[in-house]
């Protein structure tokens, strides 16, 4: 991120950002401290946000000790910021078939949990994982096992706390590529542990759902209630993409430049079968301000009513 300015560092904004009639938000830097992220979404104009709770590609969790736990509330109280999305680091693979590697990656997801709790997050999002060496099947099983190992003893549903299982690109041996595996590991997980979904738009795009066509979208829209349920996703992450439908291949784009386009973001922002989510941007920054730019742009898009 090289043309990373941080919004911290230049003048507050002299007016509150006008809100929307929907939870708009966007993944937010947590430099200098997590609590430092609940002022810099407000100042992007976010009244929801997603942040990681430890380095995205580093096992070592972040500091985090009470005080700036009870930062992070009182700026989410002072700037109506709800829900708060935490993204669990991305090296963790609770499908993974080595001993070794599965036990680092359940200690971790446990810590990614306690630290959710910490922070009084409403959503953790995992990816399903990655069943190399095994099968499809028992990915998912091991997968919905090492999560329910990973919160053995911790009342997630007494802090509020709701893993989400993202859907994902579906390339090679990852998992929860389509709707029904995503569904298949809360059903495993469903008396165990607060569970629901992640769905990302650039994911069921390059996966191969069609959601840019008005029927192909309304069509993905049912098989997703169908299977996972509308009212089973409280977040979704709006993301354009770089590459073409059922590529394939992860790679987010700003809000309405890349190959979903702005009329389908209209469309999800302005369903009423999915008011009740909220809406976060995990977009590009390649130029200063394009963070700030996209979550503009899905407030655009949300009528007025
Ligand atoms: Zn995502
Ligand atoms: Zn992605």
């Amino acid at each position: 991120m090289a043309a990373e300015q941080d919004i911290l560092k230049m003048p507050a904004p002299r007016r509150p950002p006008k809100l929307t009639a929907r939870r708009i938000g966007i993944h937010t830097s947590s430099a200098g401290g997590v609590e430092n992220a609940a002022e810099r979404a407000y100042r992007l104009g976010c009244n929801t946000f997603q942040i990681f709770s430890s380095s995205p590609r580093q096992w070592k969790p972040y500091e985090l000790g009470r005080p700036q736990c009870e930062q992070m509330n009182r700026l989410r109280e002072k700037y109506d910021l709800k829900p708060l999305v935490i993204h669990t680091n991305y090296l963790i693979n609770l499908a993974g078939t080595t001993e070794v590697f599965l036990r680092k990656s359940i200690e971790a997801f446990r810590g990614e949990i306690e630290r959710a709790l910490a922070l009084c997050a409403e959503y953790l999002v995992l990816h399903p994982g990655s069943f190399r060496g095994a099968d499809r099947e028992k990915g998912l099983l091991q997968t919905a096992a090492a999560i329910a190992a990973a919160s053995r003893g911790l009342d997630l549903a007494k802090g509020g706390l709701t893993i989400l299982i993202e859907n994902t690109a579906g390339a090679e041996y990852s998992l929860g590529g389509s709707f029904e595996q995503v569904a298949e590991v809360i059903e495993h997980l469903r008396n165990h542990v607060p569970v629901a979904a992640c769905i990302d738009t650039c994911h069921v795009h390059v996966a191969g759902y069609d959601i840019v066509s008005e029927e192909g979208f309304q069509e993905t829209i049912r098989t997703l209630d169908s299977t996972i349920g509308l009212k089973k996703v409280p977040v979704w992450h709006c993301n354009d993409a770089k590459a073409a439908r059922g590529s394939k291949l992860d790679r987010h784009q700003h809000i309405g430049k890349g190959t979903i386009g702005l009329e389908v973001f209209r469309r999800v922002l302005n369903d009423p079968r999915l008011a009740h989510a909220a809406f976060i941007a995990e977009t590009p920054i390649d130029q200063p301000g394009d963070d700030r730019r996209n979550v503009a742009s899905l407030k655009k898009l949300v009528k007025l009513t």
